[in-house]
């Protein structure tokens, strides 16, 4: 029979940490709470599976799940000696959602279920505080009616602001029992109205309805926005988590509290996090009283800080933070209530973080003897670090500032302003940078958040819900920016004076929490001696090399900067684009023979030589990959009818020649026409220039430094050996020419891009030319789908959204279609060749995903853009430790 309910709490513990995927992050980490001997409120865990079979079976449960619920119920009422439903001692529950990640705030929750006209007396009596009991109860009727029965929340807000009004007072705090009561009888008004049925009564049916409604919430658009956002996979299911309540709301000794054992933001590792005095757990995330903080340290002026508020129940939190450190060896996220100066625990789980606080933690960790370095390395997720390499606002840079928030998530972002997530979504997708202003965020905001650079709310502290999500996408965020006055209707933000309009550009900086007019100018970031320490770790372990992907001097310097090994992919096409050369390249292209050409070719050797010099000197002995010319000829044609004229004067012909010239030049199809070697052995005399001033640009080097560069010449889109047999011959005569000149001779070696489904089937035999295969993923993506990469953007997202295929290709390989191709080129060229030398080129070389496919094909490097080296190198090696750990697994 299968196990569809487990208890934990009070000495009854039947789950435990490592059971999240039956029982959700929260219910497993609420029995490993309870049965390390934390105060826990004694609770049962209905699990996913119940979800699962609840949608496999047109929502219907397990014909044994209602005893089951019962007698978990009756053991949590005999474990407080409550009843639930009796109208003297009420038990009152909590029903949460909780699936294997946490989805925060993406699904729902009810609090204070088990009130009714009885029972609400009953409370007051027990309690001996009618006003706490009728606050409770018109809460529950609030949450209950919103969650469970879809009533809008906005009727029930009217409701109170008409007693506030009625009362003359501006403070809920300010209302009495009897206006409670005034407040839960207008709610059940609402309720009945709404629904056409009096508030529900029986709290049985009550925890079926909120039962039903977290599962219900696993389908909702929002988790289904957010699943997709984190591939989290929709079979999972969530699980419910039924516990008896504890009351941060029941007067002065009373409080709650969201907290991280360590700062969140930067790592520190120091107690971090917000909590209110009588009040319920919903109000501090919600964001609508302001939070205090936790330690005396953090407060500032006329700030209450727990540690002085509640002394007792502060030491005890400290000393639970420390259990939860040794015992998890990870930074915590936790709930808490006090009640009546008594703690209790009600969640905790990994502390989601940024870069910078996820690289300090690991590597304090490490210090402190919690994990190890393998530990600490797969501790950091690689695509996280570009966060850190994001830039911030030039210090000497002049600015005006508008107005000041809390440093939510740390970057800086200039944008223009939007308020509303439609619209910040819209606009970026038209490639604006977006800041979205809201009052506060909420989990329907989410794909707005995702869309924007940066985010900036006026309401809510560090917990807040667009503190916790920007910090977790990545987004510089500041929030409770109570100094600026949004008014949606006019689309407009007011602060100190200045009106900024939804248009108008602004600039955050997440680390301080400043708002600017107009936008400052940026610098690139510092890297920390932990990120050092990191890398330096992550390099100890790595098989795979990597190389950047760069053809100016400054791409070369980043890219040795952030420590890559060598370049794995110049495109020479990208230096042709200068306005210095285009002329010359434009008479290249357009030159009806021979001669035309190398009169261009001419002009453009000396070019290419100082360019291929300037690169082997900043690479200094590192391997350099350069391919030859692969223009997409179309990006390279004259357009305008002065370009043409200024081609025909360089090349002494008329502008008509030219423009009939262009006319047959120009292609139905660029992408698979005229180009890459195509181009070469059509023209061998581009590649000969090419070739010349390679060798001539490394002669040079050597004589300089006395470190001979090792050239790697790769040619593109080479689809047979033969190509790659004459264009490898060019190649080796202008070498051996050069060579002759200069009385000298230098190593190099001839590759080929392999970014053909052609190339990868016939790979043995082109393999015989090689001396290395680079993928160029990009290019073999587009042939292997039939999707033109310049067009892809217009349909493939909606493919993505519509899960007909899981990713976009061209971001993360293709394991099935692609990466079998790759797979295949890989076995075929070093069946021929053993010690050929393959790496990756394409985009893909810098998705941590894709690193992961490419070390299980066993390429020796990844290649990728200058900002995704530090990217790469961590995904190598945490790819590395996978490779080892299943060998180990195997063997
Ligand atoms: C590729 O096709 O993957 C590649 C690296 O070349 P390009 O993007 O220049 O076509
Ligand atoms: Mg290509």
């Amino acid at each position: 029979m299968t196990q569809w309910v487990y208890s934990f709490g009070a000495g009854h513990n039947e789950g435990r940490a490592d059971m999240r995927n039956l029982l959700g992050g929260k219910g497993a980490n609420l029995a490993e709470m309870a049965s390390i001997g934390l105060p826990v409120p004694p609770g049962f865990t209905i699990t996913t599976e119940v979800c699962t079979y609840y949608y496999d079976h047109g929502q219907q449960y397990p014909a044994d799940l209602k005893a089951a619920v019962n007698a978990a119920l009756a053991r949590v009422e005999e474990a407080v000696g409550l009843k639930f439903g009796d109208t003297e001692r009420p038990l009152l529950v909590s029903v949460r959602s909780g699936a294997r990640v946490s989805m925060p705030g993406m699904m729902d929750t009810v609090l204070n279920l088990g009130l009714n006209d009885q029972t609400v007396e009953g409370l007051a009596r027990a309690s001996g505080d009618a006003r706490f009991a009728w606050d409770s109860y018109r809460r529950f009727i609030q949450m209950f009616g919103a969650v469970v029965l879809n009533v809008d929340h906005h009727q029930f807000e009217d409701i109170i602001e008409g007693v506030k009004l009625d009362r003359g007072v501006a403070e809920d705090t300010a209302l009495t029992a009897e206006d409670w009561k005034v407040v839960a009888s207008g709610y059940k008004d609402v309720v009945a109205e709404a629904t056409g049925k009096p508030f529900p009564q029986d709290p049985h049916d009550q925890l079926w309805g909120a039962i039903g409604a977290v599962f219900g919430s696993w389908m909702n658009a929002r988790a289904n926005t957010y699943r997709r956002l984190h591939d989290i996979p929709a079979s999972w299911g969530t699980a419910v988590n039924v516990q008896a309540m504890v009351f941060g709301n029941m007067g002065e000794d009373c409080a709650t509290g969201v907290c991280f054992t360590r700062d969140p933001s930067t790592g520190e590792n120091m107690f971090y996090g917000e909590y209110l005095v009588n009040a319920q757990g919903e109000d501090v995330v919600a964001g609508i009283r302001t939070p205090q903080p936790m330690s005396s340290l953090r407060a500032k002026p006329g700030e209450k800080p727990m540690e002085e508020v509640m002394p007792a129940a502060y030491q005890e939190l400290v000393r639970v933070r420390d259990v939860l450190e040794k015992h998890y060896k990870d930074m915590q996220d936790i709930e808490f209530t006090v009640q009546q100066n008594k703690l209790y625990m009600l969640q905790t789980r990994n502390g989601k973080r940024t870069a910078a606080a996820s690289l300090k933690i690991a590597v304090d960790m490490c210090a402190e003897g919690l994990i190890d370095k393998t530990e600490a390395i797969k501790r950091v997720a690689p695509g996280s670090l570009d966060q850190l390499l994001h830039p911030t606002l030039d210090p000497k840079a002049p600015r005006k500032l508008l107005s000041k928030g809390l440093p939510a998530s740390p970057g800086a972002a200039c944008g223009v302003v939007v308020f509303s997530s439609d619209e910040a979504e819209m606009r970026s997708q038209k490639g604006e940078s977006v800041i979205l202003v809201r009052i506060e965020t909420s989990p329907e905001d989410i794909h707005g958040m995702h869309a924007a650079r940066g985010i900036l709310t006026t309401r809510g502290g560090m917990t807040s819900h667009a503190a916790v999500v920007a910090r977790g996408m990545g987004r510089p965020c500041v929030a409770g920016a109570g100094g600026i006055a949004v008014d949606y209707a006019a689309q407009a933000l007011s602060a100190g004076g200045h009106v900024v309009r939804a248009g108008d550009v602004v600039t955050l900086d997440g680390a301080t929490g400043e708002i600017f007019l107009g936008s400052v100018p940026m610098i690139e970031p510092k890297l920390s001696g932990d990120f050092a320490k990191l890398m330096e770790w992550a390099d100890g372990v790595r098989r795979m090399k990597v190389r950047a992907n760069a053809e100016t001097p400054l791409d070369a310097e980043t890219a040795r900067k952030f420590g890559a090994e060598g370049i794995g992919l110049c495109r020479t096409e990208h230096m042709f684009f200068d306005p210095a050369r285009i002329g010359a390249v434009r008479q290249m292209i357009m030159a009806e023979h021979e001669d035309g050409r190398r009169a261009a070719l001419a002009k453009l050797l000396p070019f290419q030589r100082s360019d291929f010099t300037e690169l082997f000197r900043i690479m200094a002995g590192l391997p350099v990959t350069i391919r030859l010319l692969d223009p997409p000829l179309h990006e390279f044609l004259p357009h305008t009818e002065e370009e043409i004229a200024e081609v025909a004067v360089g090349l002494g012909v008329e502008a008509s020649a030219m423009q009939r010239r262009a006319a047959d030049l120009s292609e139905a199809n660029p992408m698979l026409g005229h180009r890459g070697c195509r181009l070469g052995i059509s023209y061998p005399e581009i590649y000969e220039m090419q070739a010349r001033a390679i060798f001539e640009a490394a002669i040079a080097v050597a004589k300089e430094t006395g470190t001979a560069p090792i050239p790697e010449i790769m040619i593109p889109l080479v689809m047979s050996k033969r190509e790659l047999d004459i264009t490898r011959g060019q190649v080796e005569g202008i070498a051996a020419q050069v060579f002759a000149e200069a009385g000298t001779t230098i190593e190099y070696m001839v590759g080929t891009m392999i970014e053909l489904p052609r190339a990868c089937l016939t790979a043995d035999s082109i393999a015989e030319s090689a001396d290395f295969f680079s993928f160029g993923t990009n290019d073999l993506t587009q042939t292997t789908f039939g999707l033109s990469r310049d067009d892809a953007g217009k349909f493939l997202p909606a493919y993505v959204e519509k899960n007909i295929i899981p990713k976009d290709p061209f971001v993360s390989i293709d394991p099935e279609g692609v990466g079998a191709l790759v797979k295949i080129a890989a076995k075929k060229g070093r069946r021929v060749k053993p010690g050929l030398k393959l790496g990756i080129c394409g985009e893909h070389g810098g998705d941590p995903a894709s690193v992961q496919f490419c070390e299980t094909v066993k390429l020796d490097y990844v290649s990728c853009s200058p900002y995704r080296v530090p990217v790469a190198r961590l995904a190598a090696a945490q790819a590395a430790l996978d490779s080892a750990g299943r060998t180990d697994r195997t063997a």
